[in-house]
């Protein structure tokens, strides 16, 4: 252990023992809900891993846990807080078109995606909860800024781009006061280190053994703290949204939509990688359609045609074209044109971190998540949890992303919305 967090776990306990009561009451269920953006679901196997080993034991984990088509952030993200599938909460992408509205959705800027309409297709737990009269807080969570009619969570804290885990063990230590001063019943966690680092330096590098280290080691620290009396109400859920799959150069083959369309035909190319969708021009459809179908590595869908499995194809935010690449490929978007969204140009903003390397550069992306989590066993992420509400060493079958819901409204005592999610999946893993 090092200095920084011995001298850390003093100031933390001094500061959470000093207000302890001598007879804690009994209080009702509290949820601390974390979310580690693309933690794959044999990480907590790798070696060095103590919070994760120690869940096992006490607490309950499923197998895996299997999210929703497309393995992408937003729409697992919301998949988790509403229990619905893609076509019923309507973020079916990363990046999206609304044509209703004629607006881009890019996962940034924070203006444009926080407009309402984009998540208005369903109602996410914050705000059902809010509106029974829970206190919610949420630190970091995405979407956590957007107004629902007038209804907003007690406290959010709004993403912005963290490395690191210095402020997720800030933000977990600060929903703990949350819960015990001022009865937040449901505290929410993002954490977005291990899905940078994986992207950026692929899930087979050291610099991710290191991340997910780093992040276990937070995880213990406030697996430790709930422990205490003080805490004897918290219930703590740990859940990513999707995997991550190994796209070093030399492990995949490259497909470049620029050498293969003709670009007068497209009015849209929205996102890249594992999963997009081509908006044609008019007129153009069945001209793209009949170029890509006869591209190998990749699977090419009408929106008519979409597989029904994919739980997509009902919702106006599908175009017209979807893509996905399989298993090995890998789909470099087309650059210096703003019809591929976001721009793949690098004089656009592509270098997020500040770092000097180009973000859109695929050379510099080794890690990429997006395909389909039947056929890619590395797209699935993990499903844990530990308090009084659940099991003690419990493992359960795999459970899907959109069975977590009823787990959340069940602990939380809340009426839920009707949702995809499957009882009889997470029946087990509470008490
Ligand atoms: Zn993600």
């Amino acid at each position: 252990m090092t200095i920084l967090s011995v001298s850390f776990l003093l100031v933390c306990a001094g500061f959470l023992v000093g207000t302890v009561t001598a007879n804690p009451v009994p209080r009702e269920n509290a949820l601390v809900l974390i979310l580690m953006d693309g933690f794959r679901w044999d990480y907590p196997g790798f070696d060095g891993m103590t919070a994760f080993k120690e869940l096992q034991t006490t607490g309950v984990h499923a197998e895996y846990m299997e999210p929703i088509m497309p393995s992408l952030s937003f729409p697992n993200y919301y998949s988790l807080a509403t229990g619905l599938y893609p076509e019923s909460h309507g973020m079916v992408g990363n990046i999206m078109y609304d044509k209703v509205h004629n607006e881009l959705f890019m996962m940034k800027p924070i203006e444009n995606i926080s407009q309402p309409f984009w998540w208005e297709g369903a109602e996410p737990i914050w705000t059902t909860a809010t509106k029974q009269n829970l206190s919610v807080s949420m630190f970091r969570w995405p979407g956590c800024q957007v107004d629902f009619a007038g209804v907003k969570p007690y406290k959010c804290i709004q993403y912005t781009k963290i490395e690191g885990v210095d402020e997720f063990r800030n933000d977990l230590n600060r929903t703990l006061t949350e819960i015990r001063d001022k009865g937040v019943r449901l505290g929410m966690v993002y954490v977005e280190h291990s899905d940078y680092v994986g992207h950026y330096k692929g899930p087979n590098s050291q610099d991710l053994r290191t991340a997910i280290t780093d992040l276990d080691g937070v995880l213990k620290e406030f697996i430790d703290t709930i422990k205490q009396d003080q805490f004897n109400n918290v219930n703590m859920i740990v859940v990513s949204d999707h995997g991550m799959q190994d796209t070093t150069p030399d492990n995949i083959t490259e497909i470049e939509l620029g050498a293969i369309l003709d670009m007068s035909d497209i009015k849209y190319i929205l996102d890249t990688r594992a999963y997009l969708g081509i908006i044609p021009m008019e007129g153009k459809l069945k001209k793209v359609y009949n170029v890509l179908k006869n591209v190998s590595g990749i699977d090419v869908y009408k929106k008519d045609d979409i597989p029904v499995r994919y739980r997509l194809k009902n919702h106006d935010r599908i175009p017209p074209i979807l893509v996905t690449a399989r298993k090995g490929y890998y789909i470099e978007g087309v650059e210096g044109t703003d019809k591929q969204v976001p721009p793949e140009d690098p004089s656009k903003d592509a270098d997020d971190d500040n770092d000097g390397v180009d973000d859109n550069d695929p050379d510099n992306f080794n890690g990429t998540h997006g395909y389909d989590p039947i056929n890619v066993e590395d797209m699935r992420g993990i499903f844990y949890a530990y308090g009084p509400a659940f099991k003690d060493g419990y493992t359960g079958k795999p459970v899907s992303i959109v069975d977590i819901y009823n787990v959340m409204t069940n602990i939380l005592d809340i009426e839920g919305k009707p949702n995809n999610g499957t009882w009889d999946n997470v029946k087990d893993y509470v008490n």
